[in-house]
């Protein structure tokens, strides 16, 4: 079997298993931003497509796409810039550029699921820091994981997933000091929480911030960036597939950051409804709705798989965390969605939310039932024994 020659590593790991979801559902389990272009740009942006040099390899470097993204997000001049096939594709080549026999990844647990693969994958070992139950991070157990395996690089996405909170800025920055391997701060959904460190990129040195254009709109372009001080970004470049990145994407992504009051106006719209649901889930009964700085929410709900059922048979898909870390039991994560498809989710989420009211309240009659039943047979063993023993009292006495 040619199997035989495939690493047995590899031979042993399952498929990341993206979605199958059929049209008619409502898709809010990957982040995905639920607009696309406005009509009074799909034309300006088809001409754009129509004048791309798809005959010629790209040239990231003479795009333009790194200056538009310095300008559109405060990327420091001193910083370097890596372009990535989605910024999957950085999390791979910055993974590839540490590991070597004895080198460490370190990340917490739960976390974007990539970071521990791609250790595995390169044969890095594979340090997890647990987060306190409310999804906070462990800061001394950090450091102190730091101090003990060294590590050559730290991944913390800021804000978090799956958990979608924002963790102290200090403490990020109190990692960054005291890592002395290459620290990247992955903020996949900056664009939805209140603070950053892209402005710090590259200082000190070993810090890298990673974003995307995934989480803002343009999941299906595949384009990626991370900033960070040319010592390493230089030796990133040398690794890194020259032509990774694409024509179609690059003139994409070069137009949706000439159109940035759009995606804002989307942004600003989904920060919105984030507060919505959120606040409508929060005075639902045995309901936890996590604090997010993301375009999702993480939930703590009755009985996770259940609704997750029938959220589905609503053909609504959304991400059943329940079984994947000891701190997400019962978590469901809702993707942000239209106000549309917002108020779908809700509709199904009370709706199981009032079975599960009215079922407690009926195991609570059940269980007073219970209690009064218990009580009666104790009043009757109480009876007749007290019959018994004044029988035998009465015998023992001769009175009967
Ligand atoms: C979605 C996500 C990514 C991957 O984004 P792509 O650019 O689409 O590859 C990276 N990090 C985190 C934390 C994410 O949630």
């Amino acid at each position: 079997m040619p199997t035989r020659f495939i690493r047995s590593d590899i031979l042993a790991q399952s498929v990341y298993h993206v979605a199958d979801v059929p049209d008619d559902f409502i898709k809010l389990d990957a982040m995905e931003v639920p607009y696309t272009f406005p009509e009074h740009l799909q034309q300006v942006w088809a001409e754009q497509l129509l004048a791309a040099p798809i005959n010629r390899y790209p040239n990231p470097a003479t795009s333009g796409l790194q200056q538009a993204l310095r300008d559109a997000f405060g990327i420091p001049s001193d910083a370097a810039i890596a372009l990535g096939n989605g910024s999957d594709e950085l999390i791979q080549f910055l993974t590839l550029l540490v590991a070597q026999s004895d080198a460490t990844m370190l990340a917490i647990e739960p976390s974007f699921v990539m970071y521990r693969r791609n250790a595995e994958l390169f044969g890095m070992n594979y340090v997890g820091v647990p987060l306190n139950a409310d999804f906070s991070l462990n800061l001394p157990a950090v450091l102190e994981a730091i101090e003990q395996h060294n590590p050559a690089l730290t991944f913390i996405a800021y804000p978090n997933n799956p958990t979608g909170t924002p963790f102290e800025r200090e403490q990020i920055e109190q990692i960054v000091q005291t890592a002395k391997g290459i620290v990247v701060i992955d903020e996949a959904y900056g664009a939805f929480a209140d603070d950053s460190l892209i402005g710090q990129a590259g200082q000190p040195a070993n810090l890298v911030v990673m974003r995307t254009l995934s989480k803002i709109g343009f999941a299906g372009l595949r384009v990626g960036y991370a900033a960070g001080s040319p010592v390493i970004m230089n030796e990133l470049a040398k690794i890194l597939p020259p032509y990774n990145m694409n024509q179609l994407s690059l003139t994409t992504a070069k137009f949706a950051l000439q159109n940035m009051d759009v995606v804002n106006g989307n942004i600003a719209t989904l920060k919105a409804e984030r507060e919505r649901v959120a606040d409508a889930m929060r005075v639902m009964t045995d309901t936890t709705v996590f604090d997010s700085q993301a375009n999702f929410l993480t939930v703590r709900v009755p009985d996770a798989p259940y609704m997750f059922t029938k959220l589905k048979e609503n053909k609504i898909l959304v991400k059943n965390l329940h079984g994947t870390h000891d701190v997400l039991q019962n978590c469901l994560r809702f993707t942000i969605g239209t106000p549309e498809q917002n108020d779908a989710v809700l509709r199904v989420v009370q709706m199981v939310i009032a079975e599960h009211e009215a079922r407690k309240l009926r195991a609570g009659s059940d269980d007073s039932a219970g209690l009064s039943g218990k009580l009666m047979w104790g009043v009757a063993i109480a009876t007749v024994l007290l019959i018994v023993l004044s029988l035998i009292l009465g015998l023992a006495f001769g009175k009967i």
